[in-house]
């Protein structure tokens, strides 16, 4: 019973949300899924912010919702943190008057966390004596996640925290919310329509279409998924594979990662050896050739079995799933460029990659886990 158990159902206009599911009490689950999609609608329920739901809401051994025995919490006795879009703080005070206002209104009977950790965390100290008004964008999510944590919540819930932010901001931002997990230890649902987002920040993730989760489990097995790529958009497709640095070119500026089968060039440094990483690989930064290719300036060159390969009639392209030992990469390539090449699932190819994103950097969990 220390999960997050949630079953409701709840109607808006012509719009209907269904969802069972449960949430795992450590760690980021990111809901994925399109505008429309009804998350918002999700976390309000969970929230108890609308009234009409019906169905369950329990977190760990206390029921938040449970229309059946006519229990509903009002949203001040549910404890939790729940962070918008736009920040929304009390413009009138400071930013030091809204923490104080968060603090002495907390009768959440969640974690406490130490007001100095978290205004280090999320580094507010400098920005305390700021009037609410004159913060940029980033700071004011940063405010308002610190004053969600000093709510004392069992449980925060995040909707599109990032989504007034732009690239740079957001990027930034992430980095804040990444550690949140591991420095508080409080479970966290998280809701974008942002695949870059949920690639960063998941080791869970569901996947939410009309107002129904279509599909969950360990985010790198759901992205890797072809059937999902009409709903989470092709652009941003792409895999999760994870490596271990195994050496650096300094002079190049080049970080050698080991994947299992093969050596991967990641162009960054300062890397700490023997760390494990999380990387992301974009279906459209893989292509796909059936010899291996000398005089090529990729140097990312991978031999991989092709698993799966999908394509709709009509469009130009097809998705590829490829395997490298145990790890699932994806392409995204021309239907013609699959018949002309004669690709067929079983077949052997190699993955030609020109681009990597370091996700994340994961020698803090594996530490932690091996306390
Ligand atoms: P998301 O957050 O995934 O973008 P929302 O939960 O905001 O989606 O909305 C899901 C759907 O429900 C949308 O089609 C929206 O127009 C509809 N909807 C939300 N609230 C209401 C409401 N109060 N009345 C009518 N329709 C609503
Ligand atoms: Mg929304």
């Amino acid at each position: 019973m220390s999960d997050i158990a949630v079953d409701v159902t709840a109607v808006r206009g012509s719009f209907r949300l269904e969802v069972k599911t449960e949430f795992s009490q450590s760690g980021a689950t990111v809901v994925l899924g399109p505008s429309g999609a009804g998350k918002t609608t999700l976390l309000r329920a969970i929230a108890g912010l609308d009234r009409g739901v019906q169905g369950r809401v329990r977190v760990g051994s206390d029921y938040w919702l449970d229309s059946e025995r006519g229990i509903f919490l009002p949203p001040h006795r549910r404890a939790l943190g729940y962070v918008f879009q736009d920040g929304r703080l009390f413009s009138h005070l400071t930013v030091r008057g809204n923490l104080d206002f968060a603090e002495r209104r907390a009768r959440g009977k969640g974690l406490q966390f130490e007001r100095s950790q978290i205004l280090a965390v999320l580094a507010v100290e400098k920005l305390l004596d700021q009037p609410a008004t004159t913060l940029s964008g980033g700071e004011i999510q940063r405010v308002a996640i610190a004053r969600a944590l000093l709510s004392r919540p069992q449980l925060l819930l995040m909707d599109e925290p990032l989504s007034a932010l732009d690239i740079a901001r957001r990027a930034e931002a992430l980095a804040y919310i990444e550690q949140l997990p591991e420095e508080f230890g409080i479970p966290i649902i998280y809701v974008t329509h942002a695949i870059e987002e949920a690639a960063r920040l998941a080791k869970a993730l569901a996947v939410m279409v009309e107002g129904k989760i279509i599909a969950s489990g360990p985010a790198q097995a759901i992205l890797a998924r072809l059937d999902l790529a009409r709903y989470l958009g092709h652009f941003e497709a792409g895999a999760i594979i994870e490596g271990v640095v195994r050496g650096e070119d300094r002079a190049y500026g080049l970080t050698r990662v080991d994947i299992g089968t093969s050596t991967l060039e990641v162009p960054i440094l300062g890397l700490t050896m023997g760390s494990q990483l999380r990387l992301r690989i974009r279906a459209r930064d893989v292509a796909i050739a059936i010899t291996r290719p000398d005089h090529l300036s990729i140097r990312n060159v991978i031999p991989v079995t092709i698993e799966e390969i999908a394509g709709e009639a009509g469009s130009a392209f097809a998705e590829l799933r490829l395997l490298a030992a145990h790890q699932v990469l994806r392409a995204r390539i021309t239907r013609r460029s699959v018949e002309d090449l004669g690709l067929k699932p079983g077949g052997a190819a190699y993955a030609l990659i020109k681009s990597i994103a370091v996700d994340r950097q994961l020698i803090a969990e594996g530490r932690r886990k091996g306390k």
